[in-house]
């Protein structure tokens, strides 16, 4: 098991998860439970203010994803998805493929934690 992201091709997660119908009904709850919540939206990474449209979610763990009967059902925890600009959603992914400890770890919840952590203090560093 590894975090590396398969190519796009042949990985019918990308191709045809992504755009499901019950992918974009999940989205929408998430964000729907985020505003009921009263928290404010932002990206995880930069810290910076964002709305539903300008962000996507970071699957922590995929163990909600599923195939079932042909039909795809999107069954992710609240907390299991993280919003993140695509820009920084693309690097929270390279650091987990890049980083040889990361892109081994067993559990992806941890190593997603560990590289946001990471980035997050690289892109809200103060400069002088
Ligand atoms: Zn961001
Ligand atoms: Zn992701």
């Amino acid at each position: 098991m590894s975090n590396r992201r398969r190519p796009a091709r042949g990985n019918p997660y990308r191709t045809e998860f992504l755009t499901s119908v019950a992918w974009h009904t999940r989205r929408a709850r998430w964000f729907r439970r985020e505003a009921a919540l009263q928290r404010p939206l932002r990206c995880a990474a930069c810290g910076t203010g964002a709305t539903p449209a300008e962000l996507e979610l970071h699957h922590r763990s995929y163990a909600g994803v599923l195939y079932q009967d042909g039909v795809w059902r999107a069954f992710e925890r609240h907390v299991d998805l993280t919003p993140l600009h695509p820009y920084c959603h693309e690097l929270l992914h390279r650091l987990l493929e890049r980083d040889t400890v990361l892109a081994r770890h067993r559990d992806r919840k941890a190593a997603s934690d560990h590289a946001l952590i990471r980035l997050h203090t690289a892109l809200t560093r103060e400069r002088p």
